[in-house]
């Protein structure tokens, strides 16, 4: 009766382009970057003797490199940096509003005033005006 040795080995690279996602690992806990590979593996007799070959495309873990097929990594989790990040970018926007909106009734304030001013303006010309038209009555009577 022969002994056989049967054995497999495995070979992954990256593909060319491929799919980049984030996902959390199950191997490591690690929230990060997953490559798309694609994972060779040669099934071998005496560890020489090549008997067949499976191919299937894999993702690679960026932090301890485990290969995972793409529905048996988990949803990314946010680092407490990166909520922090993301919070921070979103006030950051809401301040920008606010900036805006303050600027905008600086603007429409600054019309009203303008518009009181003119409004002003007018009226006293009207008094003067009639101040001058008076006057000038004033003058015929006078001399008359
Ligand atoms: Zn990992």
């Amino acid at each position: 009766m022969a002994f056989v040795m049967f054995g497999s080995k495995g070979k992954s690279r990256r593909v060319p382009d491929g799919q980049v996602e984030t996902r959390r690992c199950p191997e490591c806990d690690k929230t990060t970057t997953f490559h798309e590979c694609v994972v060779e593996k040669t099934y071998t007799a005496y560890h020489f003797i090549d008997l067949w070959r499976s191919k299937a495309t894999e993702f690679a873990c960026g932090a301890c490199g485990s290969m995972v097929p793409l529905d048996k990594t988990l949803d990314p989790v946010l680092s407490a940096r990166e909520r922090a990040a993301l919070e921070a970018a979103q006030a950051k926007a809401a301040a920008v509003a606010a900036k805006e909106a303050a600027v905008a009734a600086k603007a429409a304030e600054r019309k009203r005033l303008e518009a009181d001013r003119e409004e002003v303006r007018r009226t006293q010309a009207r008094d003067q005006a009639i101040e001058d038209e008076l006057a000038a009555m004033k003058a015929r009577l006078g001399k008359a």
